[in-house]
């Protein structure tokens, strides 16, 4: 079947070479010219200027031709009379050349109708319905950043000469790891259908360093818009482990990535005008250059922020030991949730400076997540992993289903794991190669049971037959 529609497509592409004028109309739109001398596709060159044999050269490679030749003075009609030398046939060409420098172009990707329109943003607790259909609790974050994300559209919309200016909304999240900050972010991102670039502070440096310099995050952003200019200056740009940029304490060195990352950041978080690569990730003479304003985009900062909560027991400790009713000092160390106390000094302690969390002005925490919430994620969400799995089997018609038991058991070993959900998928994927791998072969298989037995390794799955009684494997 595949097969029929490959052919179809080669067909259709050599008939439609073959014929008159009306289909090269239909192939220069489906198709590139290339210059044959740098290489470049016309959407980058410019137009090209057409040779004989269908060989295209661009139009600054043909004044660079016209350059040398005036240059050089060479008189060419000497050519002609030296011995061996035989005037240039573009005929000759034809034979070395492809047929049609020519790549086909991508096909468009069908556009998908966004859920939220940015410019007539829905009310906050509209954004947040949406993002409770794939993120399981942390209602907190999820009601902060809908507000976030409606104050900051808003603000874009604003007519630019209006009295009172909206200050930005970029965020800071903080959480452990797996308790889905980027995936908050990137639902978000796709919900408003706008485009968002990723990036780890790790990896960037200070302009002039090894790494990516810090204007790198927005050619990123750039080319997840499509090299859009108008698109990318109202995306999102997500810096992740923004921990890891914190200052470091007791350094004599000049600290490329720490702080100077955070000093470099400044401007970019408050808005300024960066100049970017289109279609490559450096800065060199080949690649155009455009210019991006990053007062709308909107910064969305995240991390572990390891140690933060002992930063917080201490600054509470001591808050609460002065006075006549001086609490004991391990009031807290008990105390759940001690994440969510946050406050600026604690991050000015954790080693952030003082300007760079003044342009992050809403800051919200992620909760760890719990067994319970591990199995909610497995089986609620619009795109669970466990829906993808019954999805998956259904095409082969065989029914997929999971005792209660089985998942807290798949939950308890993530639980282990302390990287959040994000074990889950690697644990599931385990457990499911067996299953992916043998059901399909037999066609009487009419539903698989996953069982606790199953996944603690001592027992197996319940294959029931099509129109027949449950069987336990081993
Ligand atoms: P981090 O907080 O480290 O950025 P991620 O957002 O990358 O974590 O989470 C890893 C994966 O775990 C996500 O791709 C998502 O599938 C799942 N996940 C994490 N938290 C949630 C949640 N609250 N609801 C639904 N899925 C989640």
């Amino acid at each position: 079947m595949s097969d029929n529609v490959y052919t179809d497509e080669i067909e259709e592409v050599t008939t439609e070479s073959t014929e008159g004028n009306s289909s090269d109309q239909k192939e220069t739109k489906e198709y590139e010219k290339f210059c044959a001398l740098c290489h470049r596709p016309e959407s980058v060159a410019g137009k090209m200027i057409e040779l004989p044999t269908k060989m295209y050269v661009c139009q600054d490679c043909m004044q660079k031709g016209f350059d040398m030749m005036n240059k050089g003075g060479f008189d060419y009609s000497q050519l002609m009379n030296m011995p061996g030398v035989q005037i240039l046939n573009m005929s000759d060409f034809e034979n070395m050349m492809p047929k049609q420098q020519q790549i086909k172009k991508k096909q468009p990707d069908e556009k998908r109708e966004p859920v939220f329109d940015i410019h007539n943003i829905p009310a906050p607790h509209k954004i947040k319905a949406q993002l409770d259909e794939y993120v399981v609790g942390q209602e907190y974050a999820k009601k902060a950043i809908s507000v976030a994300v409606y104050n900051h559209y808003k603000r874009v919309a604003l007519d630019p000469t209006d009295e009172i200016e909206i200050e930005k909304s970029n965020m800071l999240m903080i959480g452990p790891t797996g308790s889905g900050k980027t995936y908050l972010v990137k639902t978000l991102a796709r919900l408003l259908d706008v485009p968002l670039a990723i990036t780890d502070a790790t990896s960037l440096t200070e302009a002039g360093y090894i790494g990516d310099d810090i204007e790198s995050v927005v050619s990123k952003l750039l080319a997840a818009a499509d090299n859009d200019v108008d698109r990318a200056e109202q995306g999102i740009i997500f810096i992740d482990e923004i921990d890891k940029i914190a200052k470091k304490r007791n350094t004599s060195q000049r600290d490329v990535s720490g702080e100077s990352v955070q000093q470099g950041m400044l401007k970019l978080l408050e808005g300024a005008e960066v100049e970017v690569p289109v279609g490559a990730n450096s800065k060199n003479a080949m690649v155009p250059l455009t210019t991006i304003n990053t007062k709308n985009i909107l910064f969305i900062c995240g991390g572990a922020f390891p140690d933060l909560e002992q930063i917080i027991k201490e600054r509470l400790t001591k808050k609460s030991s002065i006075g006549f009713i001086a609490d004991l000092k391990d009031k807290y160390d008990n105390e759940k949730d001690l994440i969510s106390k946050v406050e600026v000094e604690d991050l000015r302690s954790f080693g952030m400076i003082p300007e760079f969390l003044g342009r992050l002005p809403i800051v919200f925490t992620l909760k760890g997540l719990d067994e319970d919430m591990l199995v909610k994620i497995l089986r609620e969400p619009k795109n669970a992993i466990l829906k993808q799995y019954q999805k998956l089997l259904e095409l082969d018609e065989v029914k997929l289903t999971f005792e209660d038991e089985a998942l807290h058991a798949i939950a308890q070993k993530a639980m282990k794991k302390d990287t959040g959900a994000r074990a889950l998928r690697a644990i599931i994927e385990e457990f499911m190669l067996d299953i992916m791998y043998e059901i399909p072969k037999d066609d009487s298989i009419g539903e698989v049971t996953i069982t606790k037995a199953y996944i603690e390794g001592t027992g197996g799955p319940i294959i029931t037959l099509r129109g027949q009684d449950r069987l336990t494997c081993h």
